[in-house]
């Protein structure tokens, strides 16, 4: 059958049209068990009571006005953002691209605005995924994204992932900012040591630099802090966010500090839809539920049994599974057969894993799924890991 969407994707031959908590109903009846989230988006599930009467109450009123007015909503789910985490100012965006643009932006406008117009370079890392628009792939600066497209945006330098040598080596007179995420989600699950991201903090104010954090994938509480970066301990100056903070919705924004952000004044910056009152009111909805009491620490729990479960995959299916990395639920299984087919035979036992780059399956299911669905979802990865097996073990048998 042809499509006349414009063909960027491979897609699997298979669409949905229902979805309940962690579970997605095809168009064929079939349920899936969904540990991929809509790739971290899905943070409360499908359908969850509280997201579709915010969504309806909210509809039903007012969807768009445009920044040239307040807007309510976008300003109490502003001020619950700073309250619960480093900044003093937030802007919306509808997408986590646009929220590092916005962050990148204010990044520079920062050192211009303190009289250091040339210091508009950011040390970024390898591996990075930041987006698809053109400043994002050029911070991401992966050359296969980045092919057939023109010169990159001017201004950044990448460094090794984990490697803080690697990182002062390239500060020089023209560096401003340092970009990372703390888990970086794309290129596999890798997981930034307390010590590295405490690293980056004191080169920055060793530099006179901004610590930027990409946590578009790992906010929100995905890994069972509100923000990644809270188990280190180093603070950014600004950052970004998108996926789950819209628990489905498109929405974004970034954040930062009054010092960060003191270049961005009227008319610096500007969206037509973002922080619109119907994304923000969905997104006020999110934040109710992550946090209200107990919530994080229902996902650390439920991160630390499915990391158990996968540790003990690794021990069943030795030859299948060749680590596990990760923090709350955002894991990362290592595969030793390639993980396109592994997302396959995934897929085949009706549970839906993300492919990511090193050869990794992402599990990244909603954040409110239950030890139950755990479990199954644990049955259908040995059932997924089996596949593999069988070539060794028929081998062996004959
Ligand atoms: N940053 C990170 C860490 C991401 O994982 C992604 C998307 O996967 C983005 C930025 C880009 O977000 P979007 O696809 O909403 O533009």
């Amino acid at each position: 059958m042809t499509s006349s969407l414009l063909p960027t994707y491979a897609r699997a031959d298979l669409a949905f049209e229902h979805g309940e908590g962690v579970w997605l109903t095809a168009t064929d009846g079939v349920r899936y068990l969904d540990f991929g989230g809509g790739i971290a988006v899905a943070s409360l599930g499908y359908g969850h009571p509280h997201l579709l009467a915010a969504l309806r109450e909210q509809g039903e009123k007012l969807w768009h006005t445009s920044n040239l007015f307040k807007i309510p909503q976008a300003e109490a789910l502003a001020e619950r953002l700073a309250a619960a985490s480093f900044a003093d100012f937030v802007f919306f965006t509808n997408s986590g691209a646009e929220a590092l643009e916005g962050a990148i932006k204010t990044a520079r406008k920062y050192q211009s605005a303190c009289g250091r117009p040339e210091k508009f370079r950011i040390v970024a890392f390898k591996g990075a995924f930041h987006g698809r628009t053109m400043a994002t792939l050029s911070a991401g600066g992966n050359p296969k994204y980045l092919e057939g497209f023109g010169p990159p945006l001017e201004g950044f330098d990448h460094a090794e992932f984990g490697d803080l040598a690697s990182v002062e080596a390239l500060i020089g007179p023209q560096t401003g900012a340092i970009l990372v995420e703390p888990i970086q989600g794309e290129a596999g699950v890798r997981v930034g040591a307390p010590e590295f991201l405490r690293g980056l903090r004191a080169l920055c104010d060793r530099h006179g630099l901004l610590l930027v954090l990409d946590e578009v994938q790992t906010g929100v509480g995905r890994t069972g802090r509100l923000f990644a970066h809270e188990f280190s301990g180093a603070t950014p100056d600004i950052m970004a966010v998108a996926k789950g903070i819209g628990g489905g919705f498109p929405l974004g924004a970034f954040l930062t500090t009054r010092e960060a952000g003191k270049g961005m004044v009227v008319g610096s910056h500007g969206t037509t839809y973002g922080g619109n009152p119907l994304g923000t009111a969905v997104g006020g909805a999110v934040l109710d539920v992550v946090l209200a009491p107990g919530f994080l620490d229902h996902v650390a729990k439920a991160g630390a049994r499915l990391k158990q479960g996968l540790l003990a995959l690794k021990d069943e299916h030795p030859g299948v599974v060749a680590g596990v990395r990760g923090e709350g639920l955002m894991l990362g299984v290592e595969l030793r057969p390639p993980v396109g087919e592994f997302v396959a035979a995934a897929r085949a036992q009706k549970l839906i894993v993300i492919p990511a780059g090193d050869n990794v399956a992402r599990i990244l299911p909603p954040l409110v799924i239950d030890d139950a669905e755990i479990d199954e979802g644990l049955r259908r990865l040995s059932a997924a890991c089996a596949v593999f097996d069988a070539p060794a073990l028929s081998e062996a048998a004959g």
